[in-house]
């Protein structure tokens, strides 16, 4: 876990902004120093967690900063060193404080221990939110709801940062990379790994994910495959899995009962956006501009990536335009 908070110490004074950058995850952290490196001198990141670092703080494998640095890191270390740049700058941080709305004409409401309710204001904006998984109800699975059914990324959380182990004998569902890393962890804290099951008659993960997180550790990939019910009354007793034909409709007579405590859902990324969508900026999902002048966005708020190294590629750029068009003003 990253205890280095580069200018999180330093109080916060100031209503008025040159940048408010929303969201200390790596988008924001690169976004705040190309800023600074642009000529900004009055920054300020909002982050809601304790931390900098945003979700990279629970990605405690390594694969990161491949590209970026051509070495490979772990996800905290990746985000150490940009946090460490930012102590040779002023840039003020607020953690454990959320933004609620954003203007288009650039205010932003915030709340939190050390702020309490304040507006400030900017003349630039970076959105820089990250994204949300999709949840049980986005897909459709059918079946009881009891407790033992939760998102990938908030296992990764619960493992990995908050020290809770949260099964035992547990069924992936999705084989996005969230849900292959996860079915190895789990498994190296001490879990049975059942399966993980995937409608598509192909895995969304990287290759290299397929083979180091489920082939190395026998945990079978079931394609074409799908839950059809989830049974249990307090807690996961079992789950139902069916093969799919090429439309995704169940077989019948193909169901397989697998005894699991958790179910963990791996079932897509959603850009965070709902502080742009409330105030009507409209976001391309391409372009590090808005529709609101001087409000940019990067990272997965604009489009889900998988690879870390190009979210900082991309803040790099959102960061110059939002220091380009706060020199102008
Ligand atoms: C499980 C997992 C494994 C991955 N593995 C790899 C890998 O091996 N290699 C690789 O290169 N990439 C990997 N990635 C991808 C990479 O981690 C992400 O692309 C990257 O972290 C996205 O950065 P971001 O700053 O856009 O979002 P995030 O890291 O999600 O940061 C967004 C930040 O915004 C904050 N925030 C959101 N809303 C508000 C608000 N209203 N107010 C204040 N703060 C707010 C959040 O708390 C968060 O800290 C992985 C991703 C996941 C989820």
């Amino acid at each position: 876990m990253i205890k280095e908070q580069g200018a999180a110490v330093k109080p916060f004074r100031s209503t008025e902004y040159e940048l408010i950058v929303i969201g200390g995850g790596p988008a924001g952290l690169a976004a705040a120093y190309n800023a600074w490196q642009s000529g900004l001198r009055k920054i300020l990141i909002v982050e809601r967690d304790r931390e900098l670092g945003g979700i990279l703080n629970q990605c405690i494998h390594s694969g990161f900063g491949l590209e970026y640095y051509k070495e490979e890191l772990t996800g905290p270390e990746y985000a150490g060193r940009f946090i460490r740049q930012l102590q040779g700058t002023a840039i003020e941080v607020l953690c454990e404080t959320m933004a609620l709305e954003i203007t288009a004409g650039r205010e932003v409401h915030i709340t939190g221990k050390r702020a309490g309710y304040a507006i400030l204001s900017a003349k630039s904006i970076v959105l820089a939110t990250g994204c949300r998984e999709r949840a049980r109800g986005a897909v459709g699975i059918p079946g009881a709801r009891p407790a033992g059914i939760i998102t990938a990324g908030a296992a990764q959380r619960y493992v990995n940062m908050e020290g809770y182990m949260p099964g035992k004998r547990v069924l992936i569902v999705g084989s996005g990379d969230v849900g292959l890393i996860m079915a190895r962890r789990m498994t190296l804290e001490g879990a049975s790994v059942l399966a993980c099951v995937e409608i598509m008659p192909r895995s969304g993960g990287l290759v290299r994910n397929i083979v180091q997180c489920l082939h190395d550790y026998n945990i079978p990939l079931l394609l074409s495959h799908t839950v059809t019910d989830i049974r249990g009354r307090k807690r996961v007793e079992s789950a139902i899995v069916s093969e799919v034909d090429e439309n995704q409709l169940v077989k019948p007579g193909t169901g397989q009962v697998f005894d699991c405590d958790t179910v963990l859902l791996s079932v897509g990324l959603i850009p965070e956006n709902e502080l742009a969508h409330a105030a009507g900026i409209v976001i391309d999902g391409q372009n590090v501009s808005t529709s609101a002048p001087g409000v940019f966005v990067c990272g997965n708020a604009l489009h889900v990536h998988d690879i870390v190294d190009n979210v900082t590629l991309e803040a790099e750029l959102a960061g110059s335009a939002a220091a380009r068009y706060a020199l102008a003003c």
